[in-house]
């Protein structure tokens, strides 16, 4: 199949923090006020809920195995985006996360553990199908491995960063992104 013809792609992959709401740099988002959207984030999901038959969230929270947080704080934050998201219009098919501090766990991105526990949940997945967008190394390595079609967003890597020769695509944003499809 042509891969940047994006027709062929039917499953989105979506990081969390720097792609759907703020990242906050050097700490985590732990509680529901400091879960800022990016820019137009709820229209573009709205968006990509007509085009793609899923859409999951994966998301490395190491602020969980870090103690900075809790489950249940995690669980109200996941609660509130999915209600601002499904308030517009829009559908994550599932969430998942990896709490592990330790950068060997299988589920932590760049490691490919999510995209396998997604695949268990709903078997007629395909990750050559699927589109991976994230703003870090972590998540385009992570698509890469699995042979997804990768998207850069946001502005964490100067012009000229190595990661520009592994990324499919780049958007300043996902809402540029959902804008372009
Ligand atoms: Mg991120």
């Amino acid at each position: 199949m042509d891969k940047d013809n994006l027709n062929n792609y039917k499953y989105l992959f979506l990081d969390r923090d720097g792609v759907i709401n703020e990242e906050r740099p050097a700490d985590y988002v732990k509680s529901i006020p400091e879960f800022i959207f990016t820019d137009q984030a709820l229209q573009a999901i709205a968006t990509l809920s007509h085009r793609f038959q899923y859409i999951f969230v994966v998301t490395n929270q190491r602020g969980l195995g870090r103690g900075v947080m809790s489950f249940s704080d995690l669980e109200e934050i996941h609660h509130y985006m999915l209600s601002e998201i499904e308030r517009e219009g829009g559908h994550i098919d599932q969430i998942y996360f990896c709490p592990d501090l330790d950068s060997v766990s299988v589920n932590r991105k760049p490691n490919v553990g999510m995209a396998f526990q997604a695949l268990r949940d709903f078997p007629d997945l395909d990750f050559s199908k699927s589109i991976m967008v994230g703003n870090s190394v972590s998540d385009i390595d992570f698509g890469n491995k699995l042979g997804m079609y990768t998207v850069l967003v946001g502005d964490k890597y100067p012009q000229g960063h190595k990661i520009y020769e592994n990324i499919d695509a780049y958007y300043e944003n996902l809402y540029k992104f959902a804008e372009n499809l």
